[in-house]
Order: structure tokens, then sequence, then C-alpha cells
């Protein structure tokens, strides 16, 4: 048995950021990960079109100037095999690899008391001890894998978006369907389109999606280069941890209804995720979001040629923005093509797989392939795949009823353990890269801290998180987040309970808060 200062769960850009600081302040530090590399959503999610959705200027390391300047983005959206590239030469350039354990899974992980420590179990059956454990496990790193029925007696070939074969798949030529119609599908729907002999697209809720305008990032990559710390610097303090111009929004409220459009025409030309901050109201108000939700409706129908076809793809239950924007290339004008359709499971619920293909109502769809782009069991999944036991309980049992944490942190009662962009943050609202540098920074200088003061043991004062997880749930309700089945809220994995997960206050705002408890000696956690 092996005995660590940290081992840390998980070798994507969390893991291997918190390797390299802690690394760097003298700590001894194990990475232990289940995938076969480095990379983690990017090791995983291969599918074709798979690409991000934050520009990559923004979505990317910020903790070494040196890194900045040498590494060359090609696109304004980097492509996923630009992004694990960027990764592993991560890894490389740092020399993390000597201490990441690949191909093993932390299945148990359980607290010592009286020794102050963790167990730490693995797949492979070997145990080690650590002081701290860091959960950098992903938000979206479980995926859901609902069960349909007949799936095994299905004879082509059966894919999932978020465990692509790594040496690709060739669908020329096939006859596909694809199930789901969130970002993961939607990327892969445009992708494949042009190729496939025939695709069916199996929808049941659509999605509000903003046209990326990607293209080559040149000329703006060289102009951010040149002020890379202060453009950071607005980035952190930002609501969403990437920059749409704050300072120049105003209040739909107070716009005059031309003034209000030409903006939103603004913002859907510009592209990308900013567009639900054209007005500081979008998200709270009903009426500036229905102008902003009817923009992108009128769109919709504007490319899609067949109207009964435009009609399915377009949002009309929830407000936009209050499930995972998109952000597309063609996503709408794939349906144009003769040989895509489109079937809406709520009209016409999937029934069964069959050996020939899938039956959704009175019809049997042939296919020779189905790929499941059915997302993930968000934010709480990986963790509670995770035997996590301390004083008696688990942590799956004490979040039965939804996550409690202070500060998106740490959990009471589970001293010593951390998570990255853990529930109750402000993770997935925001570019995670932003968001997983802060929460990497705040952990080692928390365990610096502990180190400096003799101290063994830290974990949140239960009343503290108490508040916390109240001050989270009343800050969503302010908005119109809440009103969305969305997997923010737990609502695509069956009997999972709804709560709203993210911290929606804002990075910056977030930031503020939790630096200031830091200074305040920690305050709200117990040390000794
Ligand atoms: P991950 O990259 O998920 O890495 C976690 C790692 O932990 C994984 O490799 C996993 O194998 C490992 N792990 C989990 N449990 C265990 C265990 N028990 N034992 C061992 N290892 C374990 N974010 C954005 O900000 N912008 C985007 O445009 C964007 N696009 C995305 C597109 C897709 C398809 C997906 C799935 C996510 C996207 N995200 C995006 C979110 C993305 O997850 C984060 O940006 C970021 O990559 C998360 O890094 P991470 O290290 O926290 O987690």
């Amino acid at each position: 048995m092996t005995h660590h200062d940290v081992i840390i769960i998980g070798a994507g850009f969390a893991g291997l950021y918190q390797l390299h600081r802690l690394r760097g302040l003298g700590f001894d530090v194990r990475v232990v990960e289940a995938g076969g590399d480095v990379g983690g959503t990017w090791y995983w999610n291969r599918y074709p079109g798979a690409r991000c959705d934050i520009e990559s200027i923004e979505y990317s390391y910020s903790f070494d100037p040196d890194l900045e300047q040498e590494w060359d983005w090609t696109e304004r959206y980097a492509s996923q095999s630009e992004i694990l590239a960027y990764a592993r030469h991560v890894a490389e350039r740092y020399d993390l690899r000597r201490d990441v354990v690949l191909n093993t899974r932390v299945e148990a992980l359980d607290w010592d008391d009286e020794a102050n420590r963790w167990t730490v179990t693995t797949d492979d059956g070997a145990t080690s001890t650590a002081r701290f454990v860091v959960a950098a496990t992903g938000c979206l790193s479980m995926p859901s894998k609902p069960e349909f029925p007949g799936r095994d007696e299905f004879r082509g070939e059966q894919y999932w978006t978020s465990s692509w074969p790594h040496e690709g798949v060739d669908l020329s030529g096939k006859r596909v369907a694809v199930i789901g119609t969130g970002s993961s599908g939607l990327q892969t729907i445009t992708a494949i389109g042009p190729d496939v002999a025939s695709m069916v697209v199996f929808q049941r809720t659509p999605s509000y999606a903003i046209p990326a305008r990607n293209g080559p990032v040149g000329e703006r990559l060289r102009e951010v280069r040149g002020h890379y710390p202060e453009f950071r610097e607005l980035s952190r303090m930002a609501k969403t941890g990437f920059q749409c111009g704050e300072e120049e929004t105003g209040w739909f409220v107070e716009t005059d209804r031309d003034t209000a459009d030409r903006e939103l025409e603004r913002r859907w030309l510009e592209g990308g995720l900013c567009y639900t901050q054209t007005f500081q109201d979008v998200l709270r108000d009903a009426e500036a979001n229905e102008a902003a939700s009817e923009y992108v409706r009128a769109r919709i129908r504007q490319k899609v040629d067949d109207p009964v076809t435009a009609a399915k793809l377009t949002p009309t239950s929830y407000p936009v923005g209050a499930k995972r924007m998109c952000v597309d290339t063609g996503y709408f004008e794939t349906f144009n093509r003769d040989n895509v359709s489109l079937v809406d499971i709520n009209e016409e619920p999937i029934r069964r797989i069959t050996e020939r293909g899938i039956v959704a109502g009175d019809t049997e769809y042939e296919v020779d392939v189905i790929v499941f782009a059915t997302g993930f069991d968000a934010m709480t999944g990986a963790l509670n795949a995770i035997d996590i036991r301390s004083g008696g309980t688990t942590l799956r049992e004490k979040w039965a009823t939804g996550p409690r944490t202070y500060l998106g942190l740490m959990s009471a009662g589970f001293p010593n353990l951390f998570t990255i962009t853990g529930p109750q943050s402000p993770s997935v609202l925001s570019n995670m890269m932003t968001s997983i540098e802060y929460h990497v920074d705040w952990i080692a200088n928390a365990l610096q801290h502990l180190r400096d003061h003799d101290l063994e043991r830290i974990e949140p004062d239960p009343a503290a998180e108490d508040n916390w997880v109240t001050t989270t749930n009343d800050v969503a309700d302010l908005t119109l987040m809440p009103r969305a089945a969305s997997w923010y809220m737990g609502a695509n994995i069956p009997g999972k309970q709804r709560v709203f997960m993210p911290f929606v206050g804002g990075v910056g705002t977030y930031k503020q808060y939790c630096d200031g408890i830091a200074i305040a000696h920690y305050h709200g956690f117990e040390l000794t």
C-alpha cells in the first residue's frame, strides 16, 4: 500500500493542473485516471464534429504566460482533436505523466477519522492512502445510458458519443439513427449528414442553437496575446468566465423594441454563447427572455424548408438559456437534406429496438447504425459512482435528495475531500477552464495554509453548508433557469432529485466570495 499527501481522481484539465500546482508546492501527489490517456472530456468524446463552444482564446489555461504564448490555436472554436493535443502537450511540458496512473478507476474512498486520511480503493484491487483527496472527476463524465428494450437484439453497430471508438467509425453510405439532440447530438448530426446514406434523428426536446461563426482564429489570437494578463482578469470577473462585453449590456425592459431587435440581431451575427447576455435580464425576466427566444425561433423557421420539420425543431416549451445552449454550424440546414428526417418522440415514442432498427410509434425505422447521444448524469454522476464513506454514511446517501456542499468545494462530514467544479459552484454555467483554474488554486492555497499552520484536517461547518445550499437555491429561483427540465436540474436521469445544481450567481461574484472566505481564515470551515 502506498501513501501520498494527495490523491487526485481524474486526469482531465482539472486533475492535470491540480497535480502541477500541488507538485510545485512540494506535495507528494498521485493522479488516478480511468481512461487510457490524459484529457478527460476530450479523450472520451471523439464523435464526428466534436468541438468546444467556448472560444479557444478563452478555453485554455492561464496559469503560465509562456504556455499562452507558445500554443497556437487554429480556429475560433477548437476541435476535439486540437484540445486533446493541447492537454497532451501540457502533460508533456510539465512532466505530469510520471505521477498519473492510467486505466485505473477509483471505486471507493473510506475516511479514517483517527488517522485523518482516506483509503482509496481502485478497480485493480489495490489500495493506497492519502491525507487529502481531490475529486477532479468531471461534471460531464458519467454517461447517461437509458435502457431501450431490445437493444441487445440489434444486429447493426451501436455507438455512444461519450465513448466514441478511438479508431473512428466509417459511416459513409450507411443508414444511421441518432438518438438525442443536445450539444453532442447536434454536432454529430451536422457532421455526418453529408456522408451517410440516410439519417433519422430521434428528438425529445429541441435545442436553441446559435451559429458559431467559426473560422481561423488568426489575428484575434495575436491581438489577445499582446495583453493576455488583462484579458484573463476580465474573464475571471465575468459572469460566465468568458467575455461577452457585459459592461456595455443594457436591460431589455429599459430598451425600446427596435433597439432591442437590433441588439439581438447583432449578438446573433456575432455568434456563440454570448447570445443570452444580449440583455442583463434575459435569464431573469420572462418578457426579455421571450423576445430572445422568439428571435431564435424565427431564425430556425427561416432556415428549415419544411414547415412541419421546422415546427418540431423549434423549442417552445422552455426559456432560451435555461437548458444548455448549443452552438452550431449548419445544424438546422441539415434537415433540408433529402437523406435526413426527424422523429419527435413525444408524438412517436420509441417503443423498442429490434434486430433491424428502432420502432417508434407504429413505424419501424430500419438502420445499420444507432448513435446514442443521450447525455450525462451531470455534476453528481461521477462522484456518486464512487463509494465514498465517512462516519458511517456515504456521500451518495447524503446527496440522495440533492447535492449538499459548501461553495461546491467540500461537503460536511467528508473531511479533506475536495471537489473541483462541484455542484453549487458556477461550473457548467461557465467557461470551465476559468472555473477549474479557480478551484485548483483555491484548493492548493488551502492545503498550503494547513501545512503552514501544522493542521491536518479541513471540513465545512454544517451550518455554513446549509446557508450555501439555501443561497444557491434562492439565487437560482431569482432566474428562469429552473423552469426547464434540464440536466442542470437532474431531469434527464429517471429518479434523480430535481434540484438546480450549479451556482447561477456568476463566476466573478463567486470568486470574490470564495476569496473572502479564505482571507477570513476559511470562514465556515473547521480547520484542526
Ligand atoms: P473531465 O474532463 O470530465 O475529466 C474527468 C476525468 O476523471 C475523466 O477522464 C474520467 O475518466 C476521470 N474519472 C471520473 N471518475 C473516475 C474514477 N472513479 N476513477 C478514475 N478516474 C475517473 N466546457 C466548456 O467550458 N466549454 C465547452 O465548450 C465544453 N464542451 C464540452 C463538450 C462535451 C462533449 C463535453 C462532454 C463537455 C464539454 N465541456 C465544455 C465540459 C468539459 O467537461 C470541461 O470543459 C472540462 O473538460 C472538464 O475537465 P475536468 O478535468 O473537470 O473533467
